[in-house]
């Protein structure tokens, strides 16, 4: 079996197939009596079942730790949450499963308001008597890795980015989906982990069964089923040869990252959320490149608020000390959807309301987030990056709301950091066309060739069966890489790249010739790469330049790059 490669390294173990992410759909009954009938079976299931959990806890670990099961056999009297629940479904005449969802939506946005650390406390226990309520109502079992017990390799149609931001190397030792592009927001978010993932295998649920033993090469996108002890042997060596690679990196710790001719690039890192500033610590990234913020809205019922994000940020500035971080405001829509947002359905969600699209029309929740991203570049040296501009007038826009946060901050004696540099993505073809124009007004670049590829060829980068087409060495992206870091340096400023396209190896030359400033990779990848620029030539490969942009397409690119 074989799939796209996602996520490097080699993974052998037992496989779990995980069933689809509970979708909750709004429906709307006429017989709402047999509706409430189905809602007080799912109740009076939950509370046997909490029942035999609490026994079950006390014998095993005693009293203490049972109590929170009681909790939730108490919510599930409390006239709170039953009540509304069935109010809601009485009123207007939705299914069970939607009035469950709704309730649970409203009381956690309720309960996040009031700062009492004891009712906070009660938001977890409403959480989790929702998601039995819904799981006996939809007969299907919670996904929950670390009840695994063993590590094994998740096998799913598909994982939703947040569902994968959940998983981390401790439970899990790979994935497998059905679904899904080398740049779809689980790929990436597995690699900023370091569990090795292949996407997009066809047939992969028919072909695997649960508990098989499989072992899956993450860097070719191969996967052997049921494997011989032959080859269970050959992979186990190969992974102590990687073992041993990594182990070897480690002399690049702490040095700058320099080519063979001295020319410094900057190498950060891109992460999701505060757990993967471990991982960049560990691997010696020299900044965050690309903080992508929509994580912290994501799995949960309500926004984040003010005060909550802020911790987020400030734990990752502190973190990094004097290193900087680029905090990139909240880039929702596309395959990163946010059940409570209530976004009405989009045919072409990829050029639907996304990213700074949204936020110019919700501006109170975009404000929210940066007045906590500027309250945390007091801590330390923060950037603002907007997502999917395409036009000035977005980055007029949002400055002039940035404008007016800082004046609020100012008259509530709240501390920022009042050179705060505001940047903009280059991820758009539009934005790469007129980045002369957009140079003069942003502080700074960053091209997210992700997207960059995907709008410029036409080609969604979540859909596996046109995934062939999707080629960041097509000479369309790259002449406008080349145009966009032309114009940034033609107006002094700086330009880094966050796109996937900024670790791959084959690629790095080229870049590094083209001028790029800085390079923002998955904090696995940091070491290996700051090895090869140390092995580079810059000035060589920029004589090659004036050929390369004249290649036709994506082929004669590769085989150019392999000649150099
Ligand atoms: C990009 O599009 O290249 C990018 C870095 O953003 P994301 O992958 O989150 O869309
Ligand atoms: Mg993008």
């Amino acid at each position: 079996m074989r799939g796209i490669a996602a996520a490097p390294g080699i993974a052998i173990g037992r496989v779990y197939v995980k069933l689809s992410a509970l979708q909750i759909e709004k429906r709307y009954v006429l017989d709402t009596e047999a509706e409430l009938q189905r809602l007080k079976t799912a109740i009076e299931t939950a509370k046997i079942q909490l029942k035999e959990l609490i026994s079950a806890t006390e014998e095993r670990l005693g009293a203490k730790e049972a109590e929170i099961f009681n909790a939730h056999l108490i919510l599930l009297d409390d006239p709170e949450l039953i009540d509304s629940i069935q109010l809601k479904l009485f009123k207007n005449k939705v299914n069970a499963e939607w009035a469950v969802k709704e309730t649970e939506r409203e009381l956690v946005k309720l309960f996040e308001e009031i700062a009492d650390e004891y009712i906070r406390e009660r938001i977890a226990d409403i959480n989790d008597v929702s998601a039995r309520l819904l799981q006996n109502l939809t007969g299907t079992a919670a996904f929950d890795p670390k009840s695994l017990g063993e590590k094994v390799i998740i096998t799913a149609k598909d994982i939703v980015p947040s569902e994968m931001a959940m998983l981390t190397k401790e439970h899990v030792l790979g994935i497998l989906t059905e679904v899904g592009g080398a740049t779809s927001h689980t790929a990436i978010v597995a690699r900023v982990a370091g569990i090795p993932a292949i996407v997009g295998i066809k047939g992969l649920l028919e072909g695997i069964k649960d508990g098989a033993l499989i072992i899956l090469d993450g860097s070719t996108g191969e996967v052997f089923v049921e494997p011989d002890e032959g080859l269970i042997e050959l992979y186990g060596e190969r992974q102590r040869h990687e073992e041993q690679k990594l182990e070897e990196l480690k002399q690049y710790i702490g040095k700058a990252t320099v080519t063979l001719d001295g020319f410094t690039v900057e190498l950060g890192c891109n992460i999701g959320a505060p757990k993967d500033l471990a991982a960049v610590l560990e691997n010696d990234g020299e900044g965050i490149g690309l903080f992508r913020s929509e994580f912290l809205y994501m799995d949960r019922c309500s926004m984040p608020g003010e005060e909550e994000q802020l911790d987020a940020y400030r734990t990752v500035v502190e973190g990094m000390k004097n290193r900087t971080v680029i905090i990139r405001t909240l880039d929702i829509g596309g395959d990163k959807q946010l059940p409570y947002l209530d976004i009405p359905k989009e045919e072409n969600p990829f050029l639907g309301l996304r990213a700074i699209r949204y936020c110019l029309k919700d501006k109170e929740i975009f404000k929210v987030q940066l007045r906590a991203i500027l309250r945390a570049s007091a801590f330390g040296r923060v950037r603002i990056m907007l997502p999917m501009i395409s036009g000035i007038g977005e980055l007029r826009e949002a400055r002039s709301i940035i404008e007016a946060a800082k004046l609020e901050l100012d008259s509530q004696g709240l501390a920022y950091d009042k050179d705060i540099k505001l940047g903009i993505m280059i991820e758009t073809p539009a934005a790469a066309i007129i980045s002369d124009i957009l140079a003069k007004e942003a502080d700074f670049f960053s091209i997210g060739t992700n997207d960059l590829t995907q709008y410029t060829l036409a080609v969604d980068r979540m859909n596996e069966s046109i995934a062939h087409l999707y080629n960041t060495y097509h000479p369309a992206v790259l002449r406008l890489i080349k145009l966009t870091i032309d114009n940034a340096h033609k107006h002094g400023k700086w330009v880094g790249m966050c796109g996937e396209a900024a670790q791959d190896e084959r690629l790095i030359p080229i870049l590094l010739a083209m001028g790029l400033d800085e390079l923002s990779v998955s904090p696995p990848k940091v070491l290996s790469i700051r090895r090869l620029i140390a092995g580079l030539s810059k000035k060589q490969v920029e004589r090659q330049m004036d050929k390369f942009l004249e290649l036709a397409d994506a082929e004669e690119v590769l085989s150019f790059i392999e000649s150099i």
